[in-house]
């Protein structure tokens, strides 16, 4: 069964072209990146312009690297939210108008499950599993347990960490998006040159031991700039570390408070994953990898670049529903807001 997938939540035009047996066929992804950065971050109505401008021709691509023609697909997926409704309307409509012309069927996949679920492409890994979700928009933790059943353990109470990594990027003057360049600049800083706050940590309560906060963080680190004044080459470096060595021991921590937790509750989980744009960087894994081995479990993270937003998880997502029978009806309405609490079951 070959699938086409369709991305288009936030600044990226995506298609893929996946098959039930884990293939990824082709994986075209077209950033808006160049129509965004002199604004400092995504306008949401030049990115659905875009989407629908580009669209088509990323598809095209897609069946052309993949080397089929759309009467080869089974079935196509398209994300139904959460995201800039804009864009999702863009890429819903396009999909839906694939399947009612090809007879096939039309799958809405959660943004978010789509992340959640990449790992089971690239790695045999079986329900249930332990899953820290890290991107741009998000940072939960949560037990997976099946494409549409997530208990979450806990979440941010105010930024997302992408999100703590763009702001500060901001603050140090690093364009967006802000996250693969203050990895790259921390590699060249002091990680304890700054005492920033590891917020929350205070609190001994265990409904917040799986919770995370980020918005003190980055006042610290805005502090710490008007301080400083001028800042050298050097002091962004180490503030660029410094932070990033601070968003590290908060994601180690949760991470190990919830393994502990399921431990406590005789959950018996063997996998930890790690997914969502802020899972591409190499200092955050490394250190997350050795997490999970001091409670004896296996640590699982998608290659980087399926780690960020991209078609082939959303193909992936529209496979682990169909296998389920969780097709869609053309009547589907894209949802700008759609926690992975509200993951409905369709009845069959
Ligand atoms: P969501 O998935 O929550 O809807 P999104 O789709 O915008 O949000 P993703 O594409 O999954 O988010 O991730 C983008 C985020 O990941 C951005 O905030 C970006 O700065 C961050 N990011 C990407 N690469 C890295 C990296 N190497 N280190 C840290 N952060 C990174
Ligand atoms: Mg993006
Ligand atoms: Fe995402």
């Amino acid at each position: 069964m070959l699938i086409l997938g369709i991305e288009t939540s936030c600044d990226e035009t995506s298609a893929a072209i996946v098959s039930d047996r884990r293939e990824i066929l082709s994986n075209v992804l077209l950033t808006q990146l160049d129509q965004h950065i002199v604004c400092g971050g995504v306008v949401p109505e030049v990115a659905a312009r875009s989407h629908l401008d580009q669209l088509d021709s990323v598809i095209r691509h897609a069946l052309k690297e993949a080397d089929i023609t759309l009467d080869k697909i089974d079935a196509v997926a398209a994300t139904g939210g959460p995201g800039l409704i804009g864009g999702v309307i863009v890429g819903v409509t396009t999909a839906k108008t694939i399947a009612l012309a090809k007879n096939i069927p039309f799958i809405a996949v959660n943004h978010l499950a789509g992340h959640a679920l990449t790992a089971r492409l690239t790695h045999d890994i079986v329900f249930p599993y332990l899953l820290l979700l890290v991107s741009g928009g998000h940072c939960q933790l949560m037990i997976v347990q099946s494409p549409l059943d997530y208990d979450i353990l806990g979440e941010t109470m105010d930024d997302a960490a992408g999100e703590a990594f763009d702001k500060t990027a901001k603050l140090l003057g690093v364009p967006y998006p802000g996250g693969p360049q203050i990895e790259k600049l921390a590699k060249q800083g002091d990680p304890l040159k700054f005492q920033f706050p590891r917020p929350l940590f205070h609190k001994k309560e265990p409904e917040f031991s799986c919770s995370f906060s980020f918005s003190g963080l980055k006042t610290a680190v805005r502090q710490t700039i008007e301080k400083l004044g001028d800042l050298t080459e050097k002091t962004r470096a180490d503030c660029a570390a410094s932070f990033q060595y601070a968003v590290g021991e908060i994601l180690a921590n949760r991470t190990l408070n919830a393994m502990k937790k399921c431990q406590e509750r005789n959950i018996n989980l063997t996998h930890f994953v790690v997914a969502g744009g802020v899972a591409a960087n190499e200092y955050l894994r490394q250190l997350l990898e050795k997490t999970a081995m001091s409670q004896n479990m296996k640590f699982v993270a998608p290659p980087l670049n399926l780690c960020t937003d991209n078609a082939a998880m959303i193909a992936w997502g529209g496979i682990e529903k169909m296998r389920l029978n969780q097709i869609d009806s053309l009547s589907f309405v894209p949802r700008p807001r759609w926690p992975l609490s509200e993951l409905e079951r369709i009845s069959k």
